[in-house]
């Protein structure tokens, strides 16, 4: 299942939105912002039916 993550980027504080594939579970990666370029740490928590529980975003 496609969803979409609104992340804030811990460096410059804006928002943006990253598609994200549910069905692959709970998941880390990094990515660059779109705004500031600089990257960051997303951990993302899925349920076992595929529902987004939470976001955690880290200054790289
Ligand atoms: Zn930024």
């Amino acid at each position: 299942m496609q969803d979409s993550l609104s992340l804030e980027c811990p460096h410059c504080g804006e928002t943006f939105s990253l598609a994200l594939d549910t069905s692959e579970g709970s998941a880390e990666f990094t990515v660059d912002c779109e705004v500031c370029c600089r990257p960051m740490t997303v951990s993302v928590r899925i349920s076992d039916d595929g529902e987004l529980e939470g976001v955690d975003v880290t200054e790289e």
